[in-house]
C-alpha cells in the first residue's frame, strides 16, 4: 500500500484520484494531517503551483506527497487563462463567470476578425483551439518527480451539459466529438482527462 498525502480540500478530485489510482494507494487529505489552511499558490507557471504546494505540505508534515495544478490554454487568448484558471474572472473563482468571460473574449476577438475582414483586410478564422494541462508534483522518499497530462479540444459556442465542474461545460473534447466534458460521464471523462493521464503516469511510475 503506498500512503499518499494529496493537496486537495475538494472530495470531488479525491474520489477521482482514488479511482484513477486504484486500491494500491490511500489517499488522505491535508485535513486529515492537520493542515486545516490554504495551502499557498502563487507561482507564475502550472509546475511552480504543483511544486509549491507539494513542498508546503512535505515541510509541514514530512510525509509522502503529491499536489496537482491544471490550467486552461486558449490559443487565441494567447494561452489564458493558463495559470489563472481558476480566478479568471475574480477571486471569488465562480466557474460560471470565468466561462463567460472565455466566451466573451472568443466573441470580441471574432467580432475584430469580421471588422478587419469588413475594412477588406485578409483575416484568418479565430481559433477556438484549447488545452486542459495538469501537472503533478510527488515527493516521495524526498526526492521530486513530476508528471504531466493534456488534453486538446476546443472551445464550445455555449455551455452545455450538468456533469463535472469548472469549464467543463464550454470544453468540447476531440475524443466526444460534439459533447462537452459535462455532456459525458465521470468515468469517461476520466479515461481522457488531462489530470487522469498525470495521475497514471504516476501510478506507472510506482509501477517500474
Ligand atoms: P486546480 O489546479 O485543479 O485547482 O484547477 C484550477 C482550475 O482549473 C479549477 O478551479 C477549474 O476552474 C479548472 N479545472 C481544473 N480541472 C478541470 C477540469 O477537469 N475540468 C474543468 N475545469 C477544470
Amino acid at each position: 500500500m503506498i500512503n499518499l498525502v494529496f493537496a486537495t480540500g475538494n472530495s470531488g478530485k479525491l474520489r477521482e484520484a482514488s479511482e484513477i489510482l486504484g486500491q494500491e494507494f490511500k489517499l488522505v487529505t491535508p485535513a486529515e494531517v492537520g493542515i486545516s489552511e490554504e495551502i499557498p499558490e502563487t507561482g507564475k507557471t502550472l509546475k511552480a503551483n504543483s511544486l509549491q504546494k507539494a513542498q508546503y505540505l512535505f515541510d509541514k508534515c514530512g510525509s509522502d506527497c503529491f499536489a496537482d495544478d491544471t490550467g486552461l490554454e486558449v490559443d487565441s487568448l494567447g494561452g489564458a487563462p493558463g495559470v489563472y484558471t481558476a480566478r479568471y474572472a475574480g477571486e471569488d473563482k465562480d466557474f460560471n463567470k470565468n466561462m463567460d468571460k472565455v466566451l466573451q473574449e472568443l466573441a470580441i476577438k471574432e467580432c475584430e476578425a469580421s471588422f478587419a475582414r469588413a475594412m477588406g483586410l485578409s483575416v484568418r478564422k479565430v481559433s477556438r483551439k484549447a488545452r486542459f494541462k495538469s501537472v503533478i508534483t510527488l515527493i516521495f522518499k524526498g526526492e521530486k518527480h513530476f508528471f504531466e497530462g493534456t488534453l486538446e479540444g476546443t472551445i464550445a459556442r455555449k455551455k452545455s451539459g450538468n456533469g463535472g465542474f469548472g469549464y467543463d461545460p464550454i470544453f468540447l473534447s476531440e475524443d466526444y466529438p460534439g459533447m462537452t466534458l459535462a455532456d459525458i460521464t465521470e468515468e469517461q471523462k476520466n479515461a481522457i482527462s488531462h489530470r487522469g493521464k498525470a495521475l497514471r503516469a504516476m501510478s506507472a511510475w510506482f509501477s517500474e
